[in-house]
């Protein structure tokens, strides 16, 4: 699979909060917030010190993180690459 393919290459900052980020998504579908529409994620800018916080639409999240190379971040925070979608509330970056 493409994501998991990805997920093998050597593990930059992003990847970490991606992980962070794909927890905060397991631990609500374990509370039971499977309803739940706007999700309380976390600045995969890379700077190890960033923890912006970001509301994403729960839709947005799920097809990004099966997209690999995409990156959420907070607005200003983009690195080098394309910027893919930009809202009021953050910007989708691809490698
Ligand atoms: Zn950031």
């Amino acid at each position: 699979m493409e994501s998991r393919q990805y997920e093998e290459v050597h593990a930059p900052p992003t990847e970490f909060f991606r992980e962070v980020n794909n927890r905060i998504l397991e631990l609500g579908q374990m509370f039971g917030l499977r309803d739940v529409t706007t999700l309380e994620l976390i600045c995969e800018c890379g700077d190890g010190k960033c923890t912006t916080r970001l509301s994403v639409p729960r839709a947005t999240y799920d097809q990004l993180r099966t997209t690999a190379g995409r990156h959420l971040v907070a607005c200003g925070h983009e690195r080098a690459g394309t910027v893919v979608a930009r809202t009021n509330g953050y910007v989708v970056v691809a490698d």
